[in-house]
């Protein structure tokens, strides 16, 4: 046994002082032809990175009102018009409108807006429970996660 280290990535004897090295995260010695697998104690940052509260995305958090046929068959007769006559204004067909108005269907967003513009009513409401949180501060405090940055070496 000589005096000498091995590699602690490949087990070969190491000649010279070695090279303490980062890799994953754990701290090796290595012989010269490892050391490109780590990256040298000496080029090692640590960085804190900011823990970003992302907001959630705006969901559409809508239902159809309870009584969204009722309001398209009211409306529509309020103006006298036909099914028929309903539908080519949204452009839709007048099967659609039949089914709305007898709550076969639920109206799809598209329609719905339609429906709404035609009509200037609401035939959505927001649903209560679904919060959309604000972004929070982006100021990173001592709490935030410590992570090691290893630089690439190519
Ligand atoms: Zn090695």
């Amino acid at each position: 046994m000589g005096i000498g280290m091995y590699c602690e990535i490949c087990g070969g004897r190491i000649l010279g002082r070695g090279h303490r090295v980062v890799v994953e995260g754990s701290e090796l010695t290595v012989c010269d032809r490892c050391k490109d697998l780590g990256v040298e104690i000496k080029n090692v940052k640590v960085k804190v990175v900011k823990k970003v509260a992302r907001p959630k995305p705006i969901v559409e958090d809508y239902e159809v009102v309870e009584n969204f046929h009722e309001i398209i068959r009211r409306e529509r007769e309020r103006r006298g018009w036909t099914q028929e006559e309903l539908a080519k204004r949204i452009q839709e067909k007048a099967t659609l409108i039949r089914k709305l108005e007898n709550r076969e269907i639920t109206p799809e967003k598209e329609v719905l807006e339609k429906l709404e513009r035609v009509f200037g009513v609401k035939l959505r409401e927001r649903v209560e429970d679904v919060k959309v949180e604000s972004p929070k501060s982006l100021t990173p405090t001592l709490g935030d996660v410590v992570v090691i940055k290893r630089k690439k070496r190519s």
